[in-house]
């Protein structure tokens, strides 16, 4: 059994981070227990009790386990901030998969750390349960993410607008290292910290680039082209994360740190999810762009390491590589393998038409999906006007007929819708199904919250027993805007 966890973070020196001591929060007790990711570690089925519980909530620590809290900075709503690190949360370890694949085990509403500025180092039932959901439904969509091992929740009272409880998120990554580690170095003139952090990073997570010719210049093609295979995933799911500051950017390109994210309901591109994102600088449609501004802000960080021309280079890529991405998902959930000369017309329809009838994007594609069992009856009827998508929807049919199985036979409907629903989700977590089961939660009864992380562990899987959670949200839980507060 697991009895003390480490970190190849610590072997770096002190101005990467400082040994924190947990707080323990008061009667914690299990909310949730991932078993499934725990099967991968070689931990235990059911929710740990005893030492591993202790070592877990940092309660109790075995000799040689020393959490710690990593400093980084970054730039928040497009000012730079050099005051960030982890706040309330703390690296315990790191574990290995079967495949030896080593993971960050992070706590999160652990207390005080020397980051915490004015925070209280806490985080609320709330918003552990919205992460510790929505990161694991991402996972089972097929979208990098970071994940969830488990979640507790305590007697501690955390004060935000009100007075809540106070939870603990038991959060796996590839890594945490974020771009704002590197920006901390770079505006602090470390630059000996910044070709360590740099040369770590190599060795632990892109060990590749180091046959390379110029190493850290491949290491930065590593980082923009997973950011843009991220966000290719996002736009194509309809996923609007809501908080892209660069502290919160993995430089492995994780979805990471799940706040005030939502994902679309009826199809709007500008949606803003975050209650306090005025200027909309977040809104669904900007994330490509502001990924590409935080790759600059971290290509700026890496300027002492890597030529002017080679940062250009690989920030030229970006578009390209994002658009190529995101073209070969939306031709997965729409059946579309071959490419034709008419494709890029047909999209360019398929979205305007779901913007001007505010039509559902995960529905949408569904019931496309689904045109072999349902007819198109079903699809139709998602639109108030149904004569509005029948022109569309006849070229759509009529484009479907080019398309070709490995023996270059025609693709049947079945072969088609078939491939089309493992691709487009049935299930995906709607802020106002997240808000059920948090107010449940808030009353002690955490089933609502097991349901939806069962659920949504098997998004493209009909669960006929589940349909209700695939309606249409209602009126209240449309467009939900979320608060920052955490
Ligand atoms: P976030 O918006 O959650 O990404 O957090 C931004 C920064 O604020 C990070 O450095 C967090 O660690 C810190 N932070 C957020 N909430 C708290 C809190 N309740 N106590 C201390 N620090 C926090
Ligand atoms: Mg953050």
């Amino acid at each position: 059994m697991l009895s003390s966890l480490t970190h190849r973070f610590s072997l770096l020196p002190s101005q990467f981070y400082s040994y924190v001591t947990p707080q323990p929060l008061e009667l914690t007790r299990w909310v949730i227990w991932n078993a499934q990711l725990a099967d991968t570690f070689d931990l235990p089925q059911s929710a740990p009790q005893g030492e591993l519980k202790c070592l877990f909530t940092g309660e109790v620590l075995p000799d040689g386990t020393l959490p710690l809290a990593m400093k980084y900075a970054g730039h928040q709503f497009g000012a730079y901030n050099p005051d960030l690190g982890d706040g309330r949360g703390v690296l315990l370890g790191e574990l290995s998969n079967r495949e030896g694949e080593w993971f960050d085990l992070h706590l999160k509403g652990a207390g005080l750390t020397p980051y915490s500025r004015m925070g209280d180092g806490r985080a609320v039932l709330r918003s552990t349960i919205r992460e510790y959901l929505c990161s694991e439904a991402m996972a089972a969509l097929g979208v990098p993410t970071t994940r969830a091992l488990g979640m507790l929740v305590s007697d501690t009272p955390v004060y935000r607008e009100k007075c809540e409880q106070g939870a603990l998120l038991l959060r796996t990554a590839r890594t945490h290292i974020r771009f704002g580690h590197f920006e901390h170095f770079f505006y602090t003139n470390q630059i000996d910290q910044l070709k360590l952090l740099a040369d770590k990073v190599i060795e632990w997570y892109l060990p590749d680039c180091k046959g390379q010719q110029n190493p850290y210049a491949a290491m930065f093609h590593h980082i923009v082209t997973r950011t843009a295979e991220m966000i290719a995933w996002w736009q194509a799911y309809g996923f609007a994360h809501g908080v892209m500051n660069t502290d919160n950017m993995s430089i492995l390109g994780e979805t990471f740190d799940y706040g005030p994210f939502g994902f679309l309901d009826d199809y709007e591109p500008g949606y803003i999810c975050n209650h306090s994102d005025y200027q909309g600088r977040y809104a669904f449609d900007q994330q490509p762009r502001i990924a590409l501004w935080n790759l600059s802000a971290l290509a700026h960080s890496l300027s002492p390491l890597i030529e002017r021309a080679d940062l250009e280079q690989q920030l030229a890529q970006f578009e390209q590589h994002l658009s190529d991405c995101f073209s070969q998902r939306m031709r997965a959930k729409l059946g579309l393998l071959s490419k034709q000369a008419q494709d890029s017309q047909l999209f360019a329809e398929m979205f305007e038409l779901l913007e001007t009838h505010s039509i559902d994007y995960t529905r949408f594609f569904r019931e496309l999906s689904c045109v072999d069992r349902h007819g198109i009856a079903a699809l139709l009827d998602l639109f108030i006007d149904r004569q509005a998508a029948q022109p569309w929807l006849n070229s759509y049919l009529l484009r479907c007929e080019l398309e070709r199985d490995e023996q270059g036979n025609p693709l049947t409907a079945e072969q088609r819708c078939h491939k089309m629903r493992t691709v487009n989700p049935k299930y995906i977590l709607r802020n106002y199904l997240a808000q059920i089961a948090i107010d449940k939660a808030e009353q002690g009864d955490f089933s609502e919250v097991e349901r939806l992380a069962r659920l949504l562990a098997q998004p493209y899987d009909e669960q006929p027993e589940m349909t209700a959670y695939a309606n249409l949200p209602p009126q209240w839980g449309k467009k939900m805007e979320i608060s920052c507060s955490s």
